[in-house]
């Protein structure tokens, strides 16, 4: 390439055209994003954009537009999405949204609060105290509660303080992987528990139970299989009848129903296995509950809580102040998201397709029935009859790339996007990804 005759060599070498670093620094982007993202990030930021002039990769006059676009990024790798799979808790998607009053919540937790304080005395005070009133107000079945970071902790303290140094018993049915190779088994055996499994993958019965309970046995385990069934010949037994053998029943129900929901007819509650005679219900806070993740511990007994909480891996296990802030909303607010968007009905959910569908005029879309589902986190099998907005089959990627990503199902050659996972305070933002994409698309 030859040079042109006018041009000064000097001048033509990037890298002895660097901005200067107080200059960078004083430009309206960076100013505003010291304030917002702090001094050090931004000075990090400006010393890449000096290094991609001096290695001759941008040019000198595009450093301040190249500043402003890197400061501009967002500060998490996290971004909002709407759920238009119709799968209501989706672990890909942070399972279950939170309701506004658990989101304040969470911002009075995020300052300083009486988390371990007790204000009339001016001493210490226990954490989580008014959490667990507010779980033993919503199972009076429950003697005692606590609550720990996840549905696995739950389960992995419970088994620690009672299994112990002797064997646990589980059905064959039971022994459930619950996502990405976390298996139940390994969880119990690695709290110095064994496991005795018990009758076959299809049928369990309650002599089976019997059979294997000895001098070694600590308790008896049940699982909810959460995420798949068993059909056909089966055979499972109750709590009611385990509660019988004389063993503590420890039952991992999964999902944190509370009380029985007559939409889910087969998904176990807390209040009715307590009652029928469990010693332990363990759960997770943030699938059919609705709240963050946590894990709930529910004992029939108080003591038992208590020996739970005073064991050593408690302390590893514990919630923090956000989560107990926003699960004791949940309990004592209105209806989560989760609770609301199951119990919306087919026909109001077309009645929002058909309001959708009237505002994307120019766009191919319609008001399809669908069926959603409850997701990984309870009642497999459950179809809940729903209805969506089903658009052009391309659509579906270009909506995983708009500004306000859309997650939709892709079905029968179309995209669809089924609005029972969708709060109805999203609705304008779904139409406006929607006619972004849809334009891009022309
Ligand atoms: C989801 C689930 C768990 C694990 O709960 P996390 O809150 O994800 O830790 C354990 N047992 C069952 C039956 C589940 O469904």
């Amino acid at each position: 390439m030859s040079t042109p005759p006018t041009a000064r060599p000097n001048r033509t070498d990037p890298r002895s055209r660097v901005p200067r670093t107080d200059l960078l620094l004083a430009t309206d982007a960076a100013t505003r994003a010291i304030d917002t993202r702090g001094r050090r990030f931004v000075k990090q930021v400006v010393r890449e954009v000096q290094d991609a002039v001096r290695a001759g990769d941008l040019p000198p006059e595009s450093a301040e537009s190249e500043l402003r676009t890197r400061l501009d990024r967002p500060l998490l790798g996290l971004r909002r999405v709407l759920n238009g799979t119709g799968v209501l808790v989706h672990t890909n998607l942070g399972r279950s949204p939170l309701s506004a009053a658990a989101r304040s919540a969470v911002e009075l937790a995020a300052g300083t609060c009486d988390l371990e304080l007790d204000l009339a005395t001016g001493r210490r005070g226990r954490r989580g105290t008014s959490l667990e009133a507010a779980l033993l107000a919503a199972v009076p079945a429950a003697g005692g509660a606590h609550v720990v970071n996840n549905g696995a902790a739950a389960l992995a303290l419970t088994t620690a303080a009672l299994g112990r140094g002797g064997e646990v018993i589980v059905s064959r049915g039971e022994l459930i992987e619950i996502g990405a190779g976390f298996r139940i088994p390994d969880l119990i055996e690695s709290t110095g528990a064994r496991i005795r499994e018990v009758g076959t993958t299809n049928r369990t019965h309650l002599d089976d139970y019997r059979d294997a309970i000895g001098a070694d046995t600590r308790l008896i385990l049940k699982i909810h299989p959460s995420n798949y069934r068993v059909e056909g010949f089966t055979a499972e037994v109750g709590v009611p009848e385990l509660a019988t053998l004389g063993v503590p029943v420890v039952s991992d129900i999964g999902s944190g129903l509370l009380r029985p929901h007559p939409l889910l007819p087969a998904e176990p509650d807390a209040a009715t296995h307590l009652t029928a005679g469990a010693a332990v219900v363990t759960a997770s806070g943030d699938k059919l509950l609705g709240g963050p993740q946590a894990g709930l511990v529910l004992t029939a007994r108080a003591e038992l809580a208590q020996t739970l909480k005073r064991h050593p891996m408690s302390r590893a296990f514990r919630a923090d102040k956000l989560t107990l802030a926003a699960l004791e909303a949940t309990l004592t607010g209105p209806d989560a998201p989760v609770r609301t968007m199951l119990e919306t009905t087919q026909a109001q959910l077309r009645e929002r397709a058909e309001a959708v569908v009237a505002r994307l005029s120019g766009i191919d879309a319609d008001v399809l029935d669908t069926v959603s589902t409850v997701g990984g986190g309870g009642a497999p099998g459950a179809r809940l009859p729903s209805c969506g907005v089903s658009l052009p089959e391309p659509l579906a990627a270009a909506l995983r790339d708009a500004p306000v990503p859309v997650l939709a199902r892709a079905e029968h050659g179309r995209c669809v996007v089924d609005l029972r996972a969708i709060d109805p305070a999203d609705l304008d933002q779904l139409v406006a990804s929607v006619r972004h994409v849809a334009a891009a698309a022309e």
